[in-house]
Formats: structure tokens, sequence, C-alpha cells
């Protein structure tokens, strides 16, 4: 637990010092270690600033970061008109910034306007090849074996939570979203690890937008998961494409996607059945999920998954719209 006008770790619901109500997860900030070139994660209620590989002192980076994978690496490189000059590097992102070897650049969206696509795409082709996963992989590699304590503590803690709040259901009661992406796979495998219970029930919801690797990654997961119950939402009736042409795109106001595609879909689903049985869906999902995108932080360069564009935020909240019933599909 985490006293954000105190800046203290406490275990108690509200703070010793102030009184007011405590959040349950401890910030982190990221720091660089210059010898090892990785982010090291470190609470922010630590006094260690050290560098748990190699011992030296670590600076202050930034609050989260995400690795940046070789071809997004090479994308960057191609809007700075420098193909491969970073390839031997570490390089980091948090929003538009990139860290390279912990000195940051911001790639505002002026670099993307510069150049057609055709010309971009051309350009990812021809280094294609000859950008590889070595560099990548190593750097990887030190980033999990820095960051160990850290992810084994946060794995520990949802393990708990998941215990928790799982006691008061059977087991064919609890309910896992599945989108395909790296968020529901981690939630997925930490639920099945804390209940020790392969038999879980999955619903993968197709948007019938998914991309060719999400489609090819939930059939991969189901094979290596024989033992899951595995069901697909998805609109049979409605062609999203039809359906702009009709109403007009989904816009911020008009967010007709997600409930004709993905949420309406997976309520159906779960109507049929369970009807009126109590169900514990995705294990409460907000707080679940927001241990599972730190777990995230930390491994997921080294899951096999399709990249995808970050969807997380807008998962959380149709799932929680699911999550407290709303019918009004
Ligand atoms: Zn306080
Ligand atoms: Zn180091």
């Amino acid at each position: 637990m985490w006293c954000e006008s105190c800046q203290h770790e406490t275990s108690e619901k509200n703070c010793e010092l102030c009184g007011n109500i405590t959040e349950p997860v401890t910030p982190i900030d990221t720091y660089w270690c210059k010898e090892c070139e990785i982010p090291v994660i470190i609470k922010r209620s630590s006094n260690n600033h050290k560098c748990p590989l190699c011992g030296s002192e670590i600076k202050k980076l930034v609050k989260d970061i995400r690795p940046v994978f070789p071809e997004e690496r090479l994308l960057v490189e191609i809007l700075l008109e420098k193909p491969m000059k970073y390839a031997n590097c570490s390089v980091w992102a948090y929003n538009n910034r990139y860290y390279i070897n912990g000195k940051s650049i911001e790639i505002t969206s002026s670099y993307y306007k510069k150049f057609n696509p055709e010309y971009i795409i051309s350009q990812l082709e021809k280094y294609k090849e000859i950008n590889t996963y070595d560099k990548f992989d190593l750097i990887i590699e030190r980033f999990v074996k820095a960051n160990a304590v850290h992810l084994q503590e946060i794995i520990e803690e949802a393990h708990t939570f998941i215990k928790q709040e799982a006691t008061n259901y059977p087991i064919e009661n609890i309910v896992l979203s599945f989108s395909g992406g790296k968020d529901s796979t981690v939630t997925a495998d930490l639920a099945v690890k804390a209940l020790a219970e392969p038999k879980l029930v999955h619903i993968f919801g197709n948007t019938t937008l998914e991309f060719p690797l999400t489609i090819e990654y939930a059939q991969r997961f189901r094979a290596d998961n024989p033992l899951s119950i595995f069901r697909t939402a998805i609109n049979r009736e409605q062609n999203f494409y039809n359906v702009c042409e009709d109403i007009g795109p989904p816009a911020r106001m008009m967010r007709w996607c997600c409930s004709m595609f993905k949420t309406g879909p997976i309520t159906r689903v779960l109507n049929r059945y369970y009807r009126d049985i109590s169900i514990l869906f995705n294990i409460a999902v907000i707080r679940i999920c927001t241990i599972a995108r730190l777990i995230i932080d930390v491994i997921h360069p080294v899951l096999d998954l399709a990249i995808l564009k970050d969807t997380f935020t807008a998962e959380v909240s149709e799932c929680f719209e699911l999550f407290q019933g709303s019918r009004d599909f």
C-alpha cells in the first residue's frame, strides 16, 4: 500500500501518518545502469539506488519505460534518416520519447509527416534481413535478470490477491476474458498458476477486426493449454465496415464498436453459460490488470506474442462496464 501525499509505504488501508486512503500499488521509477545498459525498476519507497547486477550507481530516468523492438527501432532510425545506426544500442521508450543508451530524443508527429508511407515501407523492407534480434535479446535477458526480485514480488502479490478473490467461487464460475494480447495472456497465466487449476474457462473476444497474428496466437494458446475451457465470443450477424457505412465510424462520444463487437458478444456467451449464476469475471478486472500491467512491463519483451498497439486502458474500462453487469448492448 502507498500513501501518495506522504510518499510512504505501509501495510494499512489508511496511512498512519496522515490518515488518507492508501493506494494498493507502490509506484515505481525507472533508473538507468550505464554499465549494464539497462533500465532498473526501483520502488519509490526504496533508498537503494544501485544496480542489482553490477552494483554501480544508477541514475533516475523516467517514471515508466517499455522496450523498443528492433522493428520499431528501425522505424525510428528511418524517420531520423539514420537506418541501423542504433542497432547495437539499448533502446527504450516512454510515450513519444525514445531512450537510446540512456539518452533521450523526442519523436513528434512531424517526423511521421516528413516521408510518405510507401517510402517508409520500402526502407523497412530494405533493412529487414540485417535487422536481427541479437543485441535486443542480450539486453532483454540482462534486464529480466536485473529486475527478477521486483518481478517475483509482484507475481506473489498477484497470486495472493487472486486466491483471496477466488475463495467464494467454484472453479467453474471463474471466467477469464482472453483477447489474445499480452495483458490477458499474463492475467490468464497468473490465474491458472495462483489457483493451480489448468481447467479455467477462457472467453476469447473476437472483435472481427483481429490481426491474423492474434488469431494465430489464440489458436496456439488453446493448443498449448489443452485442459482449459476455451469459448469464442463473436458477432456473426454484423460486419464492422458495413456498420461504419450505416452509422459512421466509432467516435469518442459514440463508441458503438466495443459494445457491438466486444462486450456485447462476451456478455451473450456469459449469459448463455451462466444465466443468473454469480461468476468471478477476470478476477476483479481492474486490480488484477494493474498488477498484470506491472508484470508485463518487466517480462513482456520475452513473451512470444503478436506485438500490438496497447489498448490496455480501453480494455479495462470496457471490462469494468461488463463486470458491473450493464446489459444495454
Ligand atoms: Zn499519508
Ligand atoms: Zn549494472
